[in-house]
């Protein structure tokens, strides 16, 4: 059945992104809280009814490493999108603790076989892997979310990528600057994946903008330089090769998602005992410390 806004209770604002507000929403008829993405487009009601038509594919995009799609409505030039609430937010902000490897093991396991579920069961290239589209919850489920579902859409999201951080692979990165679009394959989500793996890790964008003059000299580091690497003290060997191959500088090289999935460090994983939901609630701890300020002494009382 269809939702519309009338159905929704309104909650707290759950996050900005670059295209529009998250809030958290409660579906009364059902008593399912959903989070819910309001995006402005400036476009006529036929096209907003062909982005909603599109947008339909995403009831098949059922996977335990896919957040779970509602439905969605347009009104007057804003869709919104209604997807399963995860109540621990995105991964971007939960790494500030640390990561542990049979943690990363689980994050990176989560993020393959939704990547492959997208790929083999529907077709769906990502196109936006990074840590801030990997959901988690507190049960300790690990999802994607935000992937290039809607051409339609993406056509009319103004494409502002070139931000301060780009998980966009090399060759993409060469290949936009000769003005070269449409040459997606799943290999440049492997990059991506890499990336986000490596930022997890450390705990911080491995190319942080103040390292560089501009976003030319930065863009030119990923394209040039040598791929970034997870540190050697935190993480195995077998950790390192893994990320390692999926940040081959050329596409060809890079690890299929079967060969990561066989690789050792996942297969090895598989076998470990994990407390994820431990991890994720330590994560939320230590981001709620660290938000909260330091109180203020008090001023000492003039006599
Ligand atoms: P971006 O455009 O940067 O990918 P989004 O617009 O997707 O950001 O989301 C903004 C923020 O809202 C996210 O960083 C996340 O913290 C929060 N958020 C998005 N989707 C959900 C969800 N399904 N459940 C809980 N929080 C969410």
């Amino acid at each position: 059945f269809a939702i519309n806004m009338g159905q929704l209770q309104l909650d707290e604002e759950l996050g900005k992104g670059n295209y529009g507000t998250v809030k958290k929403v409660l579906h009364k008829p059902t008593n399912v809280a959903m989070a819910m993405k309001e995006i402005r487009l400036e476009l006529e009601d036929a096209k907003l009814n062909a982005i909603i038509m599109e947008l339909d594919v995403l009831h098949r995009a059922v996977a335990p490493e896919i957040v779970e799609f509602y439905g969605a409505f347009f009104i007057e030039s804003c869709v919104y999108y209604c997807m399963e609430y995860m109540d621990a937010g995105s991964l971007d902000k939960l790494q500030g603790a640390g990561v542990p490897e049979d943690v990363l093991g689980r994050i990176a396991g989560s993020m393959v076989r939704g990547l492959k579920f997208l790929k083999d069961d529907l077709n769906i290239i990502h196109r936006d892997v990074k840590p801030t589209n990997v959901l988690v919850n507190r049960k300790g489920e690990i999802k994607l979310c935000d992937f290039g579902i809607s051409g339609e859409l993406d056509k009319s999201l103004a494409k502002t990528n070139i931000g301060c951080q780009s998980y966009m692979a090399p060759e993409r990165i060469k290949g936009e600057s000769q003005n070269n679009l449409g040459t997606y394959t799943v290999s440049s989500d492997v990059w991506s994946l890499g990336l986000s793996m490596i930022e997890i890790g450390l705990g911080q964008y491995p190319y942080p903008p103040e390292t560089y003059s501009n976003v030319f000299a930065q863009l030119t580091a990923i394209v040039h330089g040598d791929p970034p690497e997870l540190p050697e003290e935190k993480y195995s060997e077998q950790a390192r090769d893994w990320v390692a191959q999926c940040l081959r500088k050329d596409p060809e090289r890079r690890a299929s998602y079967r060969e990561l999935l066989d690789h050792p460090f996942l297969a090895g994983n598989l076998k470990l005992e994990v407390d994820t939901a431990g991890w994720v609630e330590r994560a939320l701890e230590y981001r709620r410390k660290a938000s909260t300020p330091t109180p203020v002494p008090p001023l000492p009382q003039s006599v």
